[in-house]
């Protein structure tokens, strides 16, 4: 079953979602930021399974800001940050589930994985 939050609030420096079970989770923005599943922030696999990077922007302090979220279709969720990036889409079990189990965090200096010619 796909949980969906019966609320979603930006608290402070965090995201509240508080689920239609009863439970609550929180996870700090900077986190969430961090883990943005787009392919330009997490990467994309080519037909070979090589995970490629683009070069990553560096963070500023509006990169963890929230501006606005928008439900998408019921499973997911896209925040709109303050510096303008808003290409993720944020499904609600992974939002979930990186509560459930703090995830490890990708560096925030990212270096290109693509092989050098
Ligand atoms: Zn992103």
């Amino acid at each position: 079953m796909v949980p969906s939050p019966a609320h979603l609030l930006v608290i402070g420096d965090e995201l509240a979602l508080s689920w239609k079970d009863g439970s609550e989770s929180y996870l700090k923005l900077r986190d969430v930021r961090r883990l943005c599943p787009c392919a330009g922030c997490a990467g994309e696999r080519d037909l070979f399974g090589r995970l490629a990077k683009p070069p990553q922007k560096p963070y500023t302090p509006a990169s963890f800001e929230v501006v606005a979220t928008t439900p998408i279709g019921g499973y997911a969720v896209q925040i709109f940050w303050k510096d303008g990036h808003n290409d993720g889409l944020y499904p609600w079990t992974k939002l979930k589930e990186w509560a459930d189990n703090p995830p490890e965090l990708p560096p925030l200096e990212v270096k290109t994985l693509l092989p050098t010619l």
